[in-house]
Parts: structure tokens; C-alpha cells; sequence
């Protein structure tokens, strides 16, 4: 089967692919989304769900290698780094340790912060212009810790950043913590509230993403799974999926953790590994947190939503092992029980494992390639992806349509990686 020529064709389903496909459609073009499984079915399905310009600082700084080597010996640590390296991984680690010094953490920064807060704007706009029912809630973050210690550093690592780039953080005593989130066991040492954030529900968001692009005239093909492609000296002629041979103008990689394994038949090494995450979904227990958590101890994430409730987080670098990891779903559970008063829902919905697209220098890599004349990339949004979406969505529609961007485009171009 032959599908008719489109203007873009989209690689991945995920909330980076549906978010492009939203902003394209929004600047006149015909758009289709080609997705092994069904929108929002990988990275984006049982994230968190927390939009957070107060993350723009990357993992990336000195100190970290020694972290993620000693991680080593605790296979249930919040920062997991299986010692069964194999060549790629490796080569991603040397990479990620060579950005571990001041000046990169400042760049990558900056450069995390833009789209950041672009996002956030645009993602409040998104929600109130297409009606996007996703349980958003401009409620801001909390961090939350029940060992002062540990807040002094994270208050002078953390929060001296955030500040000298202009974002608010609030500092909250114990008793402040445990007035304003009445499901804390008392014992809160301190919290550093983060108002600008916000949150949503991320298979809700997904949902709405697709509905607004079915409804603007795109196509998803769900089931389409990308086997090849077919191109000629300098561009794409053709992408061969399961589900028949595709045709298009120009061509979005939107693949998330995916990316590097079919850009490689392009000749293109991205140098990205599978950062894996866990979470654990239940019903709303009766006293459920009034905003989003992060328990910074155990770095535990906790989302509530109205029906819903999920305990997420954890980082592991295990290549694309696939399945559930039984201690770092344990470690979840136990971080949050030393929290809450009500740690799970009496009902566990889902247990669930995803890949973030984590690129070697924490900064996404969107932009025209430098390879094919008719390939973008839009990919490699690491722990980030749904708070960076709708300001990807729109920098990829004013770099195919040639228009100014709202930010400055360079930063994430994927000429830094020679791609
Ligand atoms: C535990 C956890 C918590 C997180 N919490 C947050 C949070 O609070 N806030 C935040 O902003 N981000 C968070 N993230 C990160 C966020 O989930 C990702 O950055 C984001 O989902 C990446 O989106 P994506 O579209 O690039 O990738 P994905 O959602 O993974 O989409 C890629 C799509 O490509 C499809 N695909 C792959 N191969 C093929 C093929 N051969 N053919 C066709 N289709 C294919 C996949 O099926 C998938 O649907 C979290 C991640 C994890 C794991």
C-alpha cells in the first residue's frame, strides 16, 4: 500500500510528535503522524506529569560521575548506572562525563530554560484556546524534605541558580510545608516551593493532542511501525512501515528514546541512551497531596489528579532493557511511605516502566538535520518532554515554514552533533 504525498511526515506518536504535528497543522500544512502503537503509547504515557521551568538545570555538573559510579552497588538508588556497559552506552557516559563542569551546566542551562518557559506560556494557552481537558493545574511544585541538611544544599546548589536567572523559589519551613499539604506525615524539615510550575495528566494531555490534530485534519496511522527507508543522494524518498510505504516533502525524527536505533539507517549516530523511569498509578486516596510533590529524600515524584494518583520517578541507565524492575518500583513505595499519610490509592491501576530520550548533553536536539535536506529532528527532550512540548511543537513550525522563532533556534540545532 501507497499512502498519498503529505507536506510532513512524522516519526512518533509521543507528545513531541503530536505536539509538532498541532503547531504544523496550526501553520497551514497536511500532516501525518506514523506510530507503531497508539498516540502517546511510550515516554509520555506514565510520566509525572509536571511542567517545571524550575527543572531547567541539567544532571549534568561536576560531582555527578562520581554519583552515578557509586550508584553502581545500589541497585535501588533514585540515579541507577548498570555496570554491564556496552560500547554505546559507554561511549554515551564518556560523552555526558565530558559535560560535567561549570561552563556546559550554564549553557545547557540556559538553553533548557528558554523553551522551558516558552512551553510553559504556550502550554496554558493551548489548554485554554483548544479546550485541552488535561487536569491542568498552575498550582506551582513542591519540594519537599524531611532532613535540613539536605535542603542547604539543594538551597545553595539549586535554588542560587534558579534565582540568578530570575525564577521565583520560595522557602518554606516545616511548619509551612505541613499547613499548606495536609497529606504529609509531620516531620517536614523544610520545602522550597517552586510557584511558576504547574501540572497535568499526561495520558489526558495525549488524548487531547490527538483529538486537536484529528480535528485540524491530520492523519495518525497508529500500528504503523517504521521499518526503512528509502531515500536518494541528499533526501528522503520514502518511509516503509508496517503498514505500507509513506511519501512526503519533509520528514520529523520524533521517536523519543527510539531515535538513535532508526536514525542509524539514516548514517546518523545520535548520541542518546534510554534513561528509564518507573511509576506506580493507583485511585485518589482520600488525602492526596493538593499540589505536586517531589520527596526530595528518596526523590519521589507525587501527582494527583481527580481521579487519579501516581508515585513516579527514578533514573536508570540498563540500555533498552524492557520490563518492570521490582526494587526501584519497592523504593518508590517505600520513599513515599515515609512521607505520606496515605502513600498508595487502595486501588493500584498500573505499574509502569518508560524511556526517556536522554541526549549526552541534556539539551534537545531540534532542528534541520545537516545530512538530509528534508529531515528535521525533534527529539532527545529527556526528563523534560511534556514541560518542552508545545514549544517544540512551535519552534518546528517556524523552522520548516523558514519564519522567526519565538527563541533563539540555535542551541538545540543538530549540527552540534554533526547530524
Ligand atoms: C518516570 C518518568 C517520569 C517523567 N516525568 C516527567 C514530568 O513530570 N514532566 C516532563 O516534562 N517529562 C517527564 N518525563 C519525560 C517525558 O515522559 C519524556 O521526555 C517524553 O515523554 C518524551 O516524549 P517523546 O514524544 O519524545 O517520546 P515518546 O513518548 O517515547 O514517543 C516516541 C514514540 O515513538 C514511537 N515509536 C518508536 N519506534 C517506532 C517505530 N519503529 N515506528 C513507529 N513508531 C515508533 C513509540 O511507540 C512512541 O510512542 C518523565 C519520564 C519518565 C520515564
Amino acid at each position: 500500500m501507497e499512502s498519498a504525498r503529505d507536506d510532513v511526515l512524522i516519526l512518533g506518536g509521543g507528545v513531541i510528535g503530536l505536539a509538532c504535528a498541532l503547531y504544523l497543522l496550526k501553520a497551514g500544512a497536511s500532516v501525518r503522524v506514523l506510530e507503531q502503537g497508539t498516540p502517546g503509547c511510550g515516554s509520555s504515557h506514565g510520566n509525572c506529569g509536571t511542567i517545571t521551568p524550575s527543572h531547567a538545570p541539567p544532571l549534568a555538573m561536576p560531582g555527578m560521575i562520581g554519583v552515578a559510579l557509586r550508584s553502581i552497588f545500589h541497585a535501588d538508588a533514585p540515579l541507577y548506572l548498570n555496570p554491564r556497559l556496552d560500547g554505546a552506552r559507554l561511549r554515551w557516559l564518556l560523552g555526558f562525563a565530558r559535560h560535567c563542569n561549570w561552563r556546559d551546566f550554564h549553557a545547557a542551562t540556559q538553553a533548557r530554560l528558554a523553551i522551558l518557559q516558552r512551553s510553559r506560556r504556550l502550554l496554558a494557552e493551548l489548554v485554554r484556546d483548544d479546550r485541552l481537558d488535561c487536569e491542568f493545574a498552575e498550582q506551582g511544585t513542591l519540594l519537599v524534605y524531611r532532613t535540613a541538611r539536605l535542603q542547604k544544599i539543594d538551597e545553595k546548589k539549586h535554588t542560587a541558580v534558579l534565582e540568578s536567572l530570575g525564577i521565583e523559589v520560595q522557602r518554606l519551613s516545616g511548619e509551612q510545608v505541613e499547613a499548606m499539604e495536609p497529606a504529609l506525615k509531620p516531620g517536614v524539615a523544610g520545602g522550597l516551593l517552586h510557584p511558576q510550575d504547574a501540572s497535568l495528566r499526561p495520558d489526558r494531555y495525549l488524548a487531547e493532542l490527538a483529538r486537536r490534530v484529528v480535528e485540524l485534519g491530520g492523519v495518525i496511522e497508529s500500528g504503523a511501525r517504521i521499518e526503512g527507508f528509502e531515500t536518494d543522494r541528499t533526501r528522503i524518498t520514502g518511509v516503509q512501515s508496517s503498514r505500507g510505504r509513506f511519501r512526503a516533502e519533509r520528514v520529523v525524527l520524533a521517536l523519543g528514546a527510539w531515535s538513535p536505533l532508526l536514525a542509524r539507517q539514516l548514517g546518523l549516530q545520535l548520541p542518546m541512551q534510554p534513561g528509564k523511569g518507573y511509576s506506580l498509578t493507583y485511585n485518589r486516596p482520600a488525602l492526596a497531596p493538593r499540589r505536586a510533590l517531589t520527596l526530595c529524600e528518596p526523590s519521589v515524584c507525587v501527582t494527583s489528579w481527580s481521579g487519579g494518583y501516581r508515585l513516579g520517578s527514578t533514573m536508570e541507565f540498563s540500555g533498552y532493557r524492557e520490563g518492570l524492575n521490582r526494587p526501584r518500583l519497592d523504593a518508590l513505595r517505600r520513599g513515599a511511605a515515609a512521607f505520606l499519610r496515605e502513600p498508595e490509592g487502595s486501588e493500584l491501576v498500573e505499574e509502569w516502566w518508560g524511556w526517556r530520550p536522554m541526549s549526552v548533553d541534556e539539551v534537545p536536539i531540534i532542528g534541520a538535520s545537516a545530512r538530509w535536506a528534508n529531515l528535521w529532528l525533534a527529539t532527545a527532550h529527556g526528563m523534560l518532554g511534556v514541560s518542552m512540548s508545545a514549544a517544540t511543537g512551535e519552534l518546528m513550525a517556524a523552522l520548516l515554514a523558514g519564519t522567526p522563532s519565538a527563541i533563539d533556534a540555535s542551541p538545540y540545532a543538530p549540527a552540534r552533533f554533526g547530524l
